[in-house]
């Protein structure tokens, strides 16, 4: 839709009158475009990325004036990561294929190098103790190419992983995945290569392929929460957090992740309201904290809960900021269920600035960093925008395509549910 100039100028001035806060757009732009760029390299596992990612973050909690967290800035921690730093090939006869693009390294593969050629098996080929032992034979100094039935049941996907993690023991495997391929972050590799083709990329009749993929384990990668505390207006023992996760997938050899929805997104969106709550406090004390290690399991938010650097039961609410970047079909509240009066109080809000198209209540669910308190009893909800582009995990979530269409709806909603926190 387009608004007429008039219009526009008009709507600006009412906006302008109204003394609310002012439109954030063009900066959380210019936060996405750095934190998704290529010098962040995915904020993941490969050179330094997350780490650079803290550091750049650290930064601009100090420009804006946030107080540290019991005297440090930084919150450390460490977890098992599975990486691939080193440049990656694969080609199939000859041909060969774009990774992120054509194809996947599971997160959790092993190291092949060299040509191998292929044995095409099918379910029938690894199901019976004695047929398996027989294929097992067949495919060592093979690759093996699995080509399953789709399903999307969950004991045959379990099934399909133990069958495959069986002859990574001894060969490259290679899946026939879908249309889409979507990354995530692995811990213990396995001996040998793991990939996913995309479908109709590796066709029924291939004969070999050139295998060049290197991973790095790290059984104690270091990683780090970025917080920064602004105080409340009057004497106030009590906390609101308001949280992102800013870590990604990193880089697959030289496949970048960028990670601009998921979540530059949200720590744009929580930078946005530090700077608002910095010079305008709340009437409490707010906790803005940067997790790491989300997509590698929510690894920053169950340490925090388990470190306590502040008294948990003096926390009022988490708000937790995830894939902020579209809007188009309004927001989803993840645990609005059990937080009904948060719930109801964003509606009542939207209702009455009609900034955002719905306020869509959903149940509990384990898919980001609010979880780890909603499971320690702490009121915690998570907010996500719904519809615009839908890349998610792949390498096609850059900043160049997210349109942001309803930052500043979003951000005015979360002040206003912010400021009425007591
Ligand atoms: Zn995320």
């Amino acid at each position: 839709m387009r608004i007429p100039a008039a219009l526009l100028s008009l709507l600006l001035a009412a906006s302008l009158a109204g003394q609310g806060p002012p439109s954030v757009k063009d900066q959380a732009r210019r936060y996405v475009d750095t934190l998704a760029g290529p010098a962040f390299h995915g904020r993941g596992y490969v050179h330094g990325g997350d780490s650079l990612a803290a550091e750049w973050i650290a930064r601009q909690f100090n420009r804006i004036g946030l107080a540290p967290l019991n005297g440090t800035r930084f919150e450390p921690f460490t977890f098992p990561v599975n990486a691939f730093a080193d440049s990656i090939a694969f080609s199939v006869d000859g041909h060969l294929l774009t990774p992120g693009v054509d194809y996947l390294v599971d997160p959790s593969s092993g190291r092949s190098t060299g040509t191998f050629s292929l044995v095409h098996l099918k379910l029938a080929d690894l199901l019976s103790p004695e047929r398996k032992a027989m294929t097992l034979g067949v495919v060592m100094g093979r690759a093996a190419v699995l080509h399953f039935p789709r399903t999307a049941n969950a004991d045959t996907l379990a099934l399909y992983k133990a069958l495959e993690d069986e002859l990574a023991r001894y060969a490259p495997v290679i899946r026939e995945g879908g249309k889409k391929l979507t990354w995530s972050v692995g811990a213990a590799p396995a001996r040998n290569a793991m990939l996913e083709v995309r479908e109709g990329a590796l066709p029924d009749s291939a004969r070999t392929a050139d295998i060049r993929v290197v991973n790095r384990f790290n059984p104690r990668h270091e990683a780090r929460n970025v917080w920064g505390v602004a105080r409340a207006k009057g004497r106030s023992k009590d906390w609101l957090l308001v949280t992102a996760h800013y870590d990604h997938l990193g880089m697959m050899g030289q496949a970048l992740f960028p990670g601009a929805n998921d979540n530059a997104s949200g720590v744009a969106m929580l930078l946005s309201l530090a700077e608002w709550f910095k010079k305008h406090p709340a009437k409490v004390n707010i906790l803005f904290v940067a997790f790491a290690g989300e997509e590698a399991g929510l690894k920053g938010s169950e340490w925090f809960v388990v470190d306590r650097p502040l008294d948990l039961s003096r926390i009022k609410l988490v708000l937790n900021l995830d894939l902020n970047g579209t809007g188009e079909e309004g927001i989803t509240v993840v645990n609005a269920t059990e937080q009904k009066a948060v719930y109801d109080k964003l509606v009542a809000i939207n209702a009455k600035s009609g900034d955002l198209p719905q306020v869509k209540a959903r149940g509990p669910a384990c898919n980001s960093d609010h979880c780890p308190f909603v499971q320690k009893g702490i009121p915690a909800i998570f907010v996500y925008t719904m519809g615009g582009v839908s890349y998610y995990h792949d390498v096609n979530d850059r900043p160049e395509t997210l349109p942001l269409t309803k930052f500043d709806g979003l951000y005015r909603t979360l002040v206003a549910l912010i400021g009425g926190v007591k």
